[in-house]
């Protein structure tokens, strides 16, 4: 079915989404990391990037958070660029885990492979293929010119986030040397983590986000700065491994109930894709038992329920003005 939506019931919908959940004082900071805990809990903001480089935002759209596991799609992004879908495929898979982000059951479980990008496990391995091999300095550049790439405009390293989670990511580096011992770590395996942690580390606003999610469903095309990021077919790709892990153990409830791929992180953002149409990211810290912004979860499902839109439902939609 044909269906058109114009640009004014797009900014309508989000007007409300925000208004509907601004005082919900549901979920939780994250706790397990200091910094995150400390974040002012009703800050929120949504931003919606059109594929013309139009972005239609509300609330907190500009506030530099925690990019956190939001990362590992830019980053894994990286290394499709720099490796191809079949190399990524081979040294990491493209698979759901259905636990937990940070499971290291889930390693074992695949006999050695970390399973997908878009979890802690072959995030951490993702890190250690950026090229050039040895070199952080380098590798840390890469990783930030393409995330900067993505959003049109460049991340910031939060320095306290980054020592906070430095100091407290013990499970993190059982992960890392269990991988080394898998032969699964294709750098150092200290550096790869510090990597790791760095760049969920990174400062972002839903707005950089949305941009990103936006040259994603526009087929790598960064709609704002017009540069063609990764090869158009590549982002099928990114966006199956979104669709199957992006909320980790809800993924399935995610996809069911909101109809759109996304990715979420601790630090209270979520980036969406739907290919062809949008990007769409949500941020607020507070987050349920599976590390997913509640106010994020709820806006974007608010959204895409009341414009009928459904990566799903097969309805070929075109966004007038
Ligand atoms: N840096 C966090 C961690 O590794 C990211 C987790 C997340 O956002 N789900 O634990």
């Amino acid at each position: 079915m044909d269906k058109k939506i114009t640009i004014a019931q797009i900014k309508e919908a989000v007007q409300q989404a925000y208004d509907l959940y601004k005082t919900n004082t549901d979920g939780k900071n994250a706790d397990y990391i200091p910094y995150l805990a400390n974040i002012n809990k009703n800050l929120f903001g949504i931003s919606i990037c059109l594929l013309n480089g139009q972005t239609i935002e509300v609330g907190d759209s500009e506030y530099r958070f925690g990019i956190e596991s939001v990362s590992k799609v830019h980053t894994a992004i990286l290394v499709l660029r720099q490796y191809g879908a079949k190399e990524l495929l081979e040294k990491i898979g493209a698979d759901a885990t259905g636990l937990p982000f940070n499971s290291i059951i889930a390693i074992l479980l695949e006999n050695d492979h970390p399973s997908t990008p878009l979890v802690n496990a072959g995030a951490i391995t993702a890190c250690s293929m950026v090229k050039p091999v040895g070199d952080s300095k380098q590798k840390w550049d890469a990783i930030v010119a393409n995330i900067t790439d993505l959003c049109g405009s460049a991340p910031q390293l939060i320095d306290e986030l980054y020592k906070s989670e430095s100091a407290t990511n013990f499970n993190n580096r059982s992960i890392a040397w269990l991988l080394k011992n898998y032969n699964r770590i294709y750098d150092d395996p200290d550096m790869s983590l510090d990597l790791y942690t760095r760049q969920c580390s990174l400062g972002i606003t839903a707005k950089q986000l949305s941009i990103a999610a936006a040259t994603v469903a526009n087929l790598g095309l960064n709609p704002v700065t017009k540069k063609q990021v990764f090869d158009a077919e590549l982002s099928p790709k990114i966006t199956s491994m979104i669709s199957t892990v992006g909320f980790y153990e809800h993924t399935g409830d995610w996809l069911y109930t909101s109809g759109i791929p996304a990715k979420t992180g601790v630090g209270g953002g979520v980036m969406g894709v739907l290919p062809g149409q949008f990007g769409i990211s949500a941020f607020a810290p507070p987050i349920d038992q599976a590390g997913n912004s509640v106010k994020a979860q709820l806006s974007i499902k608010y959204v895409m329920n009341k414009l009928g839109l459904n990566v799903f439902n097969g309805h070929r939609v075109t966004i007038v003005d």
